[in-house]
């Protein structure tokens, strides 16, 4: 039995099979159960967050580059950007908020990083944030709020 290297709520991001590729846009994933290994391979069900929509992944199908070592937390969305045929392009200034832990904040709509690295004690100022990449609006979950 191999051993699950993600947990359910962790938020992933994965490299679709060809077949895939339409319906997954390289969106953000939430896992929502783990499945039993097909063929040595573990797999995963999977909610988008952006469509809604489960999947089922292969472990060997995420994508290396999401800091599985760091916690991330997927912002609750308070209001979807209101036209998303025209998305604002990332900007390069990174993430709003950047602190010395280690848990990263993610846009509910589309996983831009909104706060990096948050320690367990640092708090922000405001309730809600607007994504710099999407315009959706996140709320921080009440425990980061001073
Ligand atoms: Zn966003």
């Amino acid at each position: 039995m191999a051993t699950q290297k993600f947990a359910v709520g962790q938020a992933v991001r994965f490299s679709p099979d060809r077949h895939q590729e339409h319906a997954t846009k390289g969106g953000l994933f939430k896992i929502v159960r783990l499945l039993p290994e097909a063929g040595n391979v573990l797999q995963y069900r999977v909610k988008s967050e952006t469509d809604g929509y489960e999947r089922v992944v292969r472990e060997d199908q995420f994508v290396r580059s999401v800091k599985i070592d760091m916690p991330t937390i997927v912002l609750k969305l308070t209001r979807a950007p209101s036209d998303t045929s025209v998305q604002q392009a990332p900007q390069s200034a990174g993430p709003l908020l950047r602190g010395t832990g280690d848990t990263d904040y993610l846009c509910g709509n589309c996983g831009f990083v909104i706060a990096s690295g948050i320690g367990p004690k640092q708090r922000v100022a405001v309730d809600i944030t607007t994504c710099s990449a999407c315009g959706a609006e996140n709320e921080f979950p009440p425990e980061l709020r001073s």
